[in-house]
């Protein structure tokens, strides 16, 4: 199915919330799309389904500039509700100017994506990453490249990822790894995880970061219509699993974190966002 894209120019690009993301550690945020022409299967991303249309922000960067003045400087997320380096952003842009307006403007950045395109702003990058912090997180679903091409076929192999994972870490930019989604019963055996994770520190990465499958909202249920034509053997068990609330319970999920957490810590990573924020900058000069 093709994507639309709607080109609009936004009155605010800037999320600020409350508390950080318990997965990613966000509380600013600054999107330069809404949604995502990637499709993967279990993709939670707002898309509008129906008209399957992917938001341009054309101005952001300019509004994120007037955005962040007098703003105190804290990690600016980038990748929360699309993947920042789709295939447009071969041709928009936005994401390069939304991080030349970090640079500028003395504001860190913590990027999420699964495309290799990162790649291009390495400079910029290295530019954030000498003054604040500059960190990207690649995520992955599952180190296999069959499984992977079959739940996430429009992006770069896990391979190119961990390739390019390792370009970014040797020229100083801090990244990581998110096992993100978990697949119940597809992705979640201890084999592939350590892949992963073995993978990750051998590319340069400092931390993993982890999160199951949700099947919550519409846009995240789409993934059982997925399983009914290619696991439809799954479909019983992910029903009984998640329930009405759309959730993994806690019993299967704590089990896989431990042993996440236990995998990273022995290949000596942490299993924390990366965050940089002035005030805990200022705080550590000061010893
Ligand atoms: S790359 Fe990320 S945002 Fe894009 S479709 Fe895949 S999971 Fe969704």
């Amino acid at each position: 199915m093709s994507i639309a894209t709607k080109e609009q120019k936004v009155k605010s690009i800037l999320d600020i919330y409350r508390n950080r993301d318990p997965v990613f550690g966000y509380r600013y945020v600054a999107d330069p799309y809404l949604g995502c022409s990637q499709q993967c299967t279990y993709c939670a991303n707002p898309i509008e389904l129906e008209t399957q249309t992917v938001q341009v922000r054309l101005n952001a960067a300019e509004v994120l500039s007037r955005q962040l003045v007098k703003k105190s400087r804290e990690t600016v997320g980038i990748g929360y509700k699309c993947d920042p380096y789709m295939p447009l952003e071969k041709h928009y842009l936005i994401t390069h100017d939304l991080l030349q307006v970090l640079a500028v403007q003395g504001f860190p950045v913590h990027i999420k994506t699964r495309s290799t395109l990162v790649l291009r702003d390495k400079k910029i990058l290295q530019e954030i990453a000498s003054k604040t912090m500059a960190s990207v997180t690649f995520e992955f679903c599952s180190p296999f490249i069959s499984l992977a091409k079959q739940l996430e076929p429009n992006v770069p192999s896990p391979i190119k990822r961990f390739n390019a994972l390792h370009n970014l870490a040797s020229k100083g930019v801090t990244c990581g790894v998110a096992l993100n989604p978990i697949l119940p019963f597809i992705g979640d055996d201890q084999k592939g995880i350590k892949q992963i994770i073995i993978a990750a520190k051998e590319s340069g990465a400092s931390y993993i970061l982890k999160a199951p499958l949700s099947i919550a909202s519409k846009h995240e249920r789409a993934f059982l219509a997925f399983l009914e034509t290619n696991y439809r053997e799954l479909v019983q068990p992910y029903r009984f699993l998640y329930g009405r609330e759309g959730i993994v319970p806690d019993s299967y999920w704590q089990p896989i974190n431990e042993m996440i957490e236990t995998l990273a810590r022995e290949q000596g990573m942490r299993c924390e966002a990366p965050y940089w924020t002035e005030v805990q900058s200022k705080q550590l000069s000061l010893f």
